[in-house]
């Protein structure tokens, strides 16, 4: 095979689809998102005439499967639309995506009736949907997690509290991972169940009122005797552990898109602000200690970006990329929070204002270090991956 033709293996250009998808990405989040981040920033107000107006115009549930009346679109183009999305708001992309981390149990371990009845109805209307994993005292740890579900013949009982649950107050139901036998370890204790959320014996916390991030619902959940049918339970009973864990694959990269797409929106503001703003006879740009915080942006974002590539790219293929997934949420993570550190030096004390957007790209980029996995889990991950699975 001559050079030529093996460079021609690697493609970096974005299908006709692709592009297409993100130049529509693009425009909503400029034109839709961008003007009114700040309005649910400061009120904490769900955006829930953004997200319609994203529904209708398909950027939502993109990866519900086809025969479920979905686009049925891979991890790859996914990664491209949430980038784009979280250029405008990361609050508001997360309230986006925290459906897609509910659905992606379904779609791996749903039956024909369940992806049916539950993936088709957030095609039929503009619905939310929940993943609730995480306890007050258990989030790294998931195994340490106390909610149970008891079988009473057809039925499940599920008793427990879930915190930090994204979408939790305006959620139609529930991915929830419950102990059915608590004396087994992790990998056999849980199964996973979808919840309705007008379940009897569920109760809606208050919302948090997080650092950043505001226009998204983040909230406590309480099961107390709740009834879940057996035709509700995910995939088989001791599994739930494997599912909740093997929708990250899938999920990740798209966090690990949301955090680029921050730390593009920080260099934008920060290139922009650094051109206008003059000290010392020249603008701020041209002052090698700011034109160096601003490359070092850039080389983060074209990383980060391919990263994220890489991880859609291996699971779209059906190859197993837990290793690529937390490597690209892991950096981009990090990156973003630095960029966003950056972007408000570059403005000085107007970077302390709330004047200009990057006060709030601060707040919004430390939770790409926390959800989804921390920063040291996901290392945790890899050096997992490096050293005992290879
Ligand atoms: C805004 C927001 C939205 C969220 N949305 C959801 C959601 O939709 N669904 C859901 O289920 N959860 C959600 N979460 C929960 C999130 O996934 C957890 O907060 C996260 O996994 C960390 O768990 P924790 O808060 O219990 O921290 P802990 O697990 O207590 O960790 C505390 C610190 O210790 C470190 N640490 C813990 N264990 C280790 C270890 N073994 N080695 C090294 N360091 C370690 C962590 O990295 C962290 O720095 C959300 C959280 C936030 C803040």
């Amino acid at each position: 095979m001559s050079l030529v033709r093996s460079s021609a293996m690697i493609g970096f250009e974005l299908s006709e689809d692709q592009k297409a998808f993100q130049d529509l990405a693009r425009d909503f989040a400029r034109n839709e998102i961008a003007p009114a981040a700040e309005h649910h920033d400061r009120t904490g107000e769900f955006p829930r005439a953004i997200l319609e107006k994203a529904w209708e115009s398909g950027l939502m549930n993109t990866h519900v499967p086809e025969d479920c009346g979905g686009l049925g679109l891979g991890c790859l183009d996914g990664t491209i639309i949430a980038e784009q999305m979280a250029w405008g708001c990361t609050g508001i992309g997360t309230a986006m995506e925290a459906n897609t981390l509910a659905e992606v149990p379904v779609v791996i371990a749903g039956t024909d009736e369940q992806r049916k009845k539950y993936l088709g109805r957030m095609m039929d209307a503009p619905l939310y949907a929940a993943y609730a994993v995480t306890e007050p005292g258990a989030g790294s740890d998931v195994a340490a997690a106390k909610t149970v579900a008891v079988r009473k013949g057809d039925t499940w009982v599920i008793n427990g509290n879930k915190m930090w649950i994204t979408n939790g107050g305006v959620a139609n139901w529930f991915f929830l991972l419950a102990k059915s036998d608590p004396d087994q370890g992790a990998g056999k204790a849980f199964t996973a169940f979808i919840v309705d959320a007008d379940s009897p014996g569920i109760t809606i916390g208050k919302k948090e009122w997080n650092m950043g991030q505001r226009a998204s619902d983040t909230r406590g959940i309480t099961f107390e005797d709740v009834e879940v049918p057996d035709a509700n339970r995910l995939g088989d009973e001791g599994f739930g552990f494997k599912i909740a864990m093997k929708a990250f694959d899938k999920t990740r990269p798209l966090v690990a898109s949301a955090a680029v797409g921050l730390a593009q929106r920080c260099m934008d503001e920060a290139s922009k602000y650094a051109m206008e703003r003059k000290t010392m006879g020249k603008p701020i740009a041209f002052h090698q200690a700011i034109n160096f915080m601003i490359a070092d942006m850039a080389i983060g974002i074209e990383a980060g970006r391919l990263l994220v590539q890489k991880a859609g790219f291996e699971i779209d293929q059906g190859r197993r990329n837990t290793y690529y997934a937390s490597m690209a949420k892991a950096f981009t993570a990090d990156h973003a929070m630095k960029c966003a550190l950056d972007a408000v030096q570059v403005h000085g004390g107007y970077g302390f204002s709330q004047e200009y957007p990057v006060e709030k790209l601060m707040r919004d980029a430390k939770v790409f270090q926390i959800y989804e996995g921390t920063s040291q889990i996901q290392r945790l991950i890899i050096g997992k991956e490096l050293f005992v699975r290879r």
